[in-house]
């Protein structure tokens, strides 16, 4: 009975967080356990091989394919697969697996400097640095200035890194085990000048490099080229991912370049990764009134970028849901930095507390669209037998609860 009582309140207790977009609930362990021990993070990190995950996007996607790829090794693999992703998700997704030799920690930016230090882990994977959302445009800058110095002083950790991104290769070029991966960059618009001296980057089929001083994009040992995967031997493998999109075709290379560092071989991490088809909710198609209806999370002007590129092609028609409450960042104008035309041809739908802020970008971009109230009224006017769904943070997390959130 009391055992009962307890899984339900940690069930209320998981949903409400779950609605508050904080997590899966296990946070509030971990908020606890830090109060109580200030160094829990690193005492549960001790004799832990530990992989760090961080980015602007597709942390928790990279995070779930290197937890698949290391389950080659047959060990336990602790990992915060619901993306509480501060200090104090992490400490309860260790703490509920304790004898796990193998953690992959998704990281918050902001936090990465500070959770190095404390986990000292194995190897960092850095993805990509663009703008969340406006009101932190500023911040990546110093982000990555951050994460060059706790590199710098972390002379045991390899860092995986994607060379496509300037600012992710100027953070970490600090470290003194690089190894680069092509892993491509969709998003442009936060990185046009040079960090080391400031000046405009070019950009050819190369990549790019300074116009002024030696800053350029390394040599890499991994490359995502098409629907393939060049690995570090030059071996060229099909990827032929369950889920789809180039953005987690190129999570998927780096997956497979960290678990190498473990000594396994792609042969047998691809298979693993083939197997993944939802994170979290997203991918996941679920029936709603007969039809299909799929969810895709895009929370800032790149997330939107990669989430066109996942859709079915025109004329499948897409449902658009932007909210702007705390975890979407409440100023709505990055909406105006992405740009809509590849919609034109397709029935659209705008959804979400900022519904109208959406439909005003949409019509400078000449797409017609369609105001609705919700998910269902959308589906209600769908003819063919799918629609796919782009939601940022908390319309994603409303649109699961409506559809009833089945993986
Ligand atoms: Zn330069």
């Amino acid at each position: 009975m009391r055992a009962r009582l307890a899984t339900t309140l940690g069930g209320a207790a998981g949903t409400m967080s779950r609605l508050a977009g904080r997590g899966d609930g296990s946070v509030i362990g971990g908020v606890i356990g830090l109060r109580v021990e200030p160094d829990l993070l690193a005492l549960l990190s001790v004799d832990r091989q530990i992989v760090l995950v961080t980015g602007t996007n597709g942390k928790t996607t990279t995070t779930r394919l290197i937890t698949a790829a290391l389950g080659a090794l047959g060990q336990d693999v602790a990992t915060n697969a619901f993306g509480a992703n501060m200090e104090a998700g992490l400490a309860a997704a260790l703490g509920k697996a304790p004898d796990a030799p193998l953690a992959v920690l998704e990281v918050d930016e902001r936090y990465l400097p500070r959770v190095l230090k404390a986990t000292k882990p194995r190897v960092v994977t850095l993805l990509n640095l663009s703008r969340d959302q406006m009101d932190r445009a500023a911040e990546i800058w110093l982000v990555a200035r951050r994460w060059r110095e706790a590199l710098a002083a972390a002379p045991d950790c390899w860092v995986v890194a994607n060379a496509d991104d300037p600012l992710i290769t100027w953070a970490a070029s600090s470290a003194a085990h690089v190894i680069w991966v092509a892993a491509g960059q969709r998003w442009h618009e936060d990185s046009w000048c040079c960090a080391e001296c400031g000046s405009h980057l070019l950009r050819d089929e190369l990549g790019w490099r300074c116009g002024e001083c030696s800053f350029q994009r390394p040599a890499t040992r991994w490359v995502l080229e098409g629907g393939s995967v060049i690995d570090s031997a030059g071996r060229i493998s099909d990827l032929s991912l369950t889920l789809p999109g180039r953005a987690n075709r190129s999570n998927a290379v780096v997956a497979l370049a960290v678990a190498e560092v473990f000594g396994v071989d792609p042969a047998h991490a691809l298979p693993r990764l083939r197997e993944v088809a939802s994170i979290a909710g997203r991918y996941t198609r679920l029936e709603r009134r007969g039809r299909q209806v799929r969810l895709l999370l895009a929370k800032n002007p790149a997330g939107w970028l990669e989430a066109f590129d996942v859709l079915e092609p025109a004329p499948a028609p897409v449902l658009l849901a932007v909210n702007a409450q705390g975890p979407d960042g409440k100023d709505t104008s990055w909406l105006w930095d992405v740009d809509y035309r590849v919609l034109r041809g397709r029935p659209v739908f705008v959804a979400g507390e900022r519904r109208l802020d959406l439909a005003v970008r949409l019509e400078a971009d000449q797409v017609t669209f369609e105001l609705v109230d919700g998910v269902d009224n959308a589906v209600d006017q769908v003819s063919g037998p799918s629609l796919d769904v782009i939601a940022n943070y908390t319309a994603f997390q409303h649109i699961r609860v409506t559809l009833g959130r089945a993986e």
